[in-house]
């Protein structure tokens, strides 16, 4: 395989691909083939961006016939028929059947973008600066989102500039399974010298990705919920990881019946990989004035076309959200099993997640390495999470065949027990 001009021309900052050092040429639903014609199985699918897998047939052909009518590509944020299209579906399919109520923002295509947007709006809506989110959180790695980030790495890349305009809460279990956090951000509200700026908003992941798949309980959920309202607090949930179907649900925040004021989506908002995000808010926070917040890439008609044909095809009923809980069980199953596997032999491990969110917590970020390193070249691509790196994660597209689910998750268990004999 020709590595040489990636390795040479490419960035340091650059990496995926030093897991994962071979060149893809193909793809399809939860298949990636190398130049070699090596067939992997794809547990990472873009991060959590190819919740419908590769090359997903039916959102192919919507981005294909729309190319095909000459639809507008590019058309900075002119209405378009993409766009109202795009608007009526999710009105219609998604936020109607669910009692949800929102104005919609597009911002740029990335999450990051979308991140942005919502706490700059939380800001301008309440004249407040401050933003409370929680340890090991990940929001983007641009200055607003960044400051509301926790991972020291992606902190200490700003070349000195102080992140400012957020406070860190401990997120729910972090003070271990006895402690309620949410009593530490209650107390530090009411108390006039807890030298918490009464903040604009909180942003919160219901189920922390990059931080380590650590997962918020239903009730700490609604409590917070109550404890924003209680406290004239906007409460914005980060779903670009953890939306589109990822825990089951098409929001995360559905499982606890809590309505957020703003919500923000990306990675598989489009369906089929296109750079797509929206910021969702409730229709009495839309306090920005015309083009004072603004972009060349607001809204991305070639995605509005697949994030429709998505919400059609997989979200008209529940079909599919049944689906995605049960190959959800079978993951956690079969990831308890490799967990109690290595307990027993004195590394200790837990699992958890939600829907197909999951991971494996190994406790060293070294031995995590060693797995996923041994799962590469047994054939299935898999990526860690957490601080250090220590939780195995597993992120396959939601429309993976339960034969290449199975195949994947014998390819884990048998690297597991090939790294630690
Ligand atoms: N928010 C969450 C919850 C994420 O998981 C990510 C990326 O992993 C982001 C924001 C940032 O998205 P992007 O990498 O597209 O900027």
């Amino acid at each position: 395989m020709q590595t040489q001009t990636l390795e040479r021309m490419e960035s340091n900052v650059r990496t995926y691909s030093r897991s994962f050092p071979v060149v893809f040429t193909k793809a399809m639903n939860a298949r990636l083939t190398d130049e070699t014609g090596r067939e992997y199985i794809d547990f990472l699918a873009g991060a959590g961006t190819l919740n419908y897998g590769h090359n997903n047939p039916h959102l192919k052909q919507a981005l294909l016939d729309y190319l095909a009518s000459d639809g507008i590509v590019h058309g900075l944020d002119f209405w378009t028929a993409a766009k109202r299209d795009y608007l009526e579906t999710l009105e219609e399919v998604i936020l109607k059947p669910r009692g949800l109520d929102y104005k919609i923002q597009l911002p740029g295509p990335t999450g990051t973008n979308a991140v942005e947007a919502a706490i700059r709006l939380a800001r301008v809506a309440k004249g407040r600066h401050n933003i409370v989110t929680f340890t090991n959180g990940f929001h983007g790695v641009t200055m607003g989102s960044l400051a509301t980030t926790g991972n020291r790495k992606f902190r200490e890349a700003t070349g000195g500039i102080p992140l400012q305009g957020a406070a860190f809460m401990p997120y729910d279990g972090y003070l271990g399974e006895n402690t309620d956090t949410l009593d530490y951000f209650e107390k530090l509200l009411a108390d006039k010298s807890g030298g918490l700026d009464t903040p604009a908003a909180v942003i919160i992941e219901t189920v922390q990705g990059e931080g380590g798949i650590n997962v918020a309980g239903l009730e700490w959920l609604k409590r917070l919920e109550q404890i924003c309202r209680a406290n004239d607090i906007l409460l914005i949930v980060d779903d670009i990881q953890a939306g589109c179907g990822r825990t089951g649900k098409f929001f995360s925040f559905e499982h606890a019946g809590i309505t957020p004021d703003i919500v923000t989506n990306s990675k598989s908002l489009s369906g089929f990989g296109l750079p797509f995000a929206h910021v969702l808010m409730r229709p009495d926070l839309d306090k920005w004035k015309p083009g004072q917040y603004n972009g060349t890439f607001r809204g991305f008609n070639l995605a509005f076309a697949t994030a429709a044909a998505a919400m059609r095809q997989y979200w008209s009923d529940d079909t599919f959200e049944r689906d995605v809980q049960r190959k959800g069980e079978i993951v956690a199953e079969r990831f308890q099993k490799i967990a109690a596997w290595l307990t027993e032999r004195g590394i200790k491990a837990t699992e958890r997640g939600r829907g197909l969110m999951r991971g494996i917590d190994v406790g060293s970020g070294d031995i995590a390495d060693k797995i996923t390193g041994k799962a590469f070249e047994n054939g299935l691509v898999i990526e860690t999470s957490g601080q250090d790196g220590e939780v195995v994660k597993c992120l396959c597209p939601l429309t993976i065949p339960d034969e290449d689910l199975q195949q994947g998750l014998d390819i884990l268990e048998e690297s597991v027990k090939q790294v630690i004999t």
